[in-house]
């Protein structure tokens, strides 16, 4: 009587960003992060190590193979996947705790992972951060000059592969512009 259903559409839910290795996706978090500092993030536990200026807690959750099995083991996270030989995995009660506040909760996570997610939780909405170009992904990668020649080399290859999976995905942002992209993407969010 004195409420005004919520269209289901409405509700915040749970948005999944991925796209290839390279594209750009931990920069759009980054931005969104400084932008719209409210808006929590799930942060991963993974194995690999931290990069140069990589925090424990803020990009990550950095453990070691033993910390890893066991989470696993304790059913502790929502998905997790091996990627470029590493492990990565995002914890599932905080995730689930914020969703069911109602509040948006955004992953950044590779393929297997979105693919996974979409298994478990079908009403999740898959975002494909492609990028302007294949030769754009390559520059970028290659780039970075924070890995050694053969991690950028299976990169590559596991791009090609992931850069097939966007029919699979409800949405694709093309990442011309970090600006843009948080932009649209707070706006599929439905916080902006
Ligand atoms: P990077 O080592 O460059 O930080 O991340 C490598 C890949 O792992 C990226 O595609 C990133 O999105 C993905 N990734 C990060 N966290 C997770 C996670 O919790 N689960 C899965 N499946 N992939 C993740």
């Amino acid at each position: 009587r004195g409420t005004t259903p919520v269209p289901p559409d409405a509700r915040p839910r749970l948005t999944v960003l991925s796209g290839p290795s390279g594209v750009g996706k931990s920069t759009v978090v980054a931005h969104m992060r400084k932008v719209h500092p409210e808006v929590w993030l799930s942060v991963s536990a993974t194995t690999r190590k931290p990069r140069p200026g990589e925090r424990h807690g803020v990009q990550y959750l950095f453990v070691d193979d033993e910390e890893f099995d066991k989470l696993v083991a304790n059913g502790e996270l929502l998905e997790w996947a091996e990627f470029a030989g590493n492990r990565y995995g995002t914890p599932r009660q905080a995730v689930l705790e914020r969703l069911e506040a109602g509040e948006p909760v955004l992953l950044e996570i590779d393929l297997q992972g979105a693919r996974l997610v979409r298994e478990s939780m079908p009403e999740a909405q898959l975002v494909f951060l492609a990028p302007p170009s294949w030769d754009e992904l390559v520059r970028r990668l290659t780039g970075r000059g924070t890995e050694a020649p053969d991690v950028i080399e299976r990169r590559l290859t596991a791009a090609k592969v992931e850069l097939a999976a966007e029919a699979e995905f409800d949405t694709t942002l093309v990442n011309t512009s970090v600006e843009d992209v948080a932009r649209e993407l707070l706006a599929l969010m439905r916080v902006v």
